[in-house]
């Protein structure tokens, strides 16, 4: 299934706005959803906000926050005789809703509101006007019409188109920009799909709660054109979706989706791996053929790692587990090694303001008696300034497979402890970090060459000819095409 997200999709000016407004408050009581995303409202609350339906229920005094979507006039009267502080995060777009319905209300018209009647949006403008004035409709007569901000640009044109059949319409109905940017690019995308001469079945994924009115205009939008259309809240209601028969999917997410959702439902669709470690190989190849020294090929491997790292990150792997130096690479000529350990230690000081500002976190595995303790204590300042960081680079150094299990296996023994395959884990150099799914190696060689022996017992293997300071972005997308076709059984059918 070919995955496309659509743009511009996600959160809207006037939700990023009024999230960022809330979250510089404290002790803070929000009137109806902040935000039409359970995401988000879970998040808010375990930052300490609450959440009530009625003005009333804000103890007095306290700082209340007004949603993007709006309140009526009688709200806020009851939140100044209650002595509330108020922070409005209103739209600017739904208050020139309220604006114009108070403009036809002022010029007599009856006013006439497109919209859910139960949506907040709607009741805050509904309460702009009075009772009697949404009663007085008559043939013929005149109206002002106002739409909700959040509906289908379609079906609000369709109908101010009936309401002037029977109406002299005065009209400032329209969705917002944003809703209205969003429901385009579907629009746009179901006709590149109808329209493409390779027609296969084609679909429309939209993230976003059922509570957030403009993302289930967008499934609707999908539906109208053609797409098979489906939406999804959470991850775990993604996972539940069958997708069979799509060949094309479109995702897009509504207005008040944060972007991360919409990262992982991707990663998720392409089926990224979690983890991808890689043999490095090839560096000193690299040089010869360039007539270069070895130590000119490190260097220019260390550049393609950097570049490898980044290129992860985009991609949404959240580990990459690199082999650097192997237990083996000690019998290297002397000057080769004093040169890599200088590379490290120099690529390590360098990256580290990439690593803090990319959030990874650097880790080691590998004999860390070893090394110079010059390069080890680098390493472990580095370790710990990064540990809280949820990206994980591991690099490994003095690393063998077999060593690592040796080293595992002294350290259960010296503990006493019976050895299982789950407690014997725990003894590894990066016992919390999963398994790789995929191990890429470099330079045509066909081994393993005592790497990750332990960990990558079920992992995927992509071997491609091209020497690694020549490996590329569009050879890293390739391993990911080729892991994204495999079927990982891990011994079941
Ligand atoms: S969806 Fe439109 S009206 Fe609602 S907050 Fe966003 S920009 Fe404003």
């Amino acid at each position: 299934m070919k995955i496309e997200v659509l743009e511009p999709h996600g959160m809207c000016a006037g939700v990023n706005a009024a999230i960022a407004k809330a979250l510089k408050l404290k002790d803070v009581w929000c009137l109806h959803e902040l935000v039409h995303n359970e995401i988000v409202i879970d998040e808010l609350k375990d930052l300490g906000f609450k959440f009530v339906e009625r003005i009333e229920d804000v103890p007095e005094g306290k700082t209340v926050v007004f949603s993007a979507h709006g309140v009526s006039p009688a709200v806020r009267e009851i939140a100044k005789a209650r002595n509330l502080k108020v922070v409005d995060t209103t739209c600017p777009f739904v208050a020139k809703v309220h604006e114009a319905a108070k403009a036809f209300a002022e010029k007599g018209l009856p006013v006439v509101i497109l919209g859910d009647p139960k949506h907040v949006e709607v009741q805050g403008i509904a309460g702009e006007l009075g009772v009697e004035n949404r009663c007085r409709c008559r043939e013929g007569g005149k109206v002002g019409v106002v739409s909700q901000t959040t509906m289908n640009a379609d079906e609000v044109a369709k109908q101010v188109a009936e309401l002037r059949k029977t109406y002299d319409v005065e009209t400032m109905a329209e969705v917002c920009h944003a809703t209205k940017e969003r429901q385009d690019a579907v629009k746009k995308f179901c006709s590149a799909c109808l329209s493409s001469s390779v027609s296969s079945p084609f679909g429309l994924l939209v993230l976003g709660s059922q509570t957030s009115s403009n993302s289930k205009r967008l499934k609707e939008v999908a539906e109208q054109g053609g797409a098979k259309a489906f939406m999804a809240g959470s991850m775990e209601e993604l996972k539940e979706i069958d997708f069979s028969g799509v060949e094309r999917l479109g995702v897009t997410s509504g207005a008040s989706t944060p972007e991360r959702f919409l990262m992982e439902a991707v990663k998720f669709l392409r089926n990224v791996p979690e983890h991808v470690a890689m043999i490095m190989d090839g560096n000193g190849r690299w040089a010869t053929q360039r007539g270069k020294r070895r130590s000119e090929g490190h260097k220019a491997g260390a550049k393609t790692l950097g570049d490898v790292l980044n290129w992860c990150g985009e991609r949404g792997i959240r580990y990459l587990t690199v082999y650097a130096f192997s237990t083996e690479n000690w019998k290297r000529p002397k000057d080769e090694v004093e040169g890599l350990m200088a590379l490290f230690a120099r690529m390590l000081k360098a990256k580290e303001k990439d690593f803090m500002k990319n959030r990874v976190r650097f880790r080691m595995i590998g004999r860390r008696g070893d090394l110079s303790s010059s390069l080890l204590k680098t390493i472990e300042a580095l370790e710990g300034k990064t540990a809280h960081f949820e990206r994980q680079f591991i690099v490994a150094i003095s690393y063998g497979g077999r060593a690592e299990i040796v080293d595992a296996m002294n350290a259960a023994i010296r503990k006493g402890e019976p050895i299982t395959e789950e407690t014997f884990r725990n003894y590894l150099y990066a016992p919390d970090v999963p398994d790789p799914d995929l191990v890429i190696r470099t330079s045509g060689e066909l081994r393993t060459s005592n790497f990750l022996l332990w960990e990558t017992a079920y992992s995927e293997y992509y071997f491609t000819d091209v020497l690694w300071p020549d490996f590329s972005e569009a050879e890293l997308d390739k391993a990911l095409a080729a892991y994204a076709q495999r079927h990982r059984r891990k011994g079941g059918v």
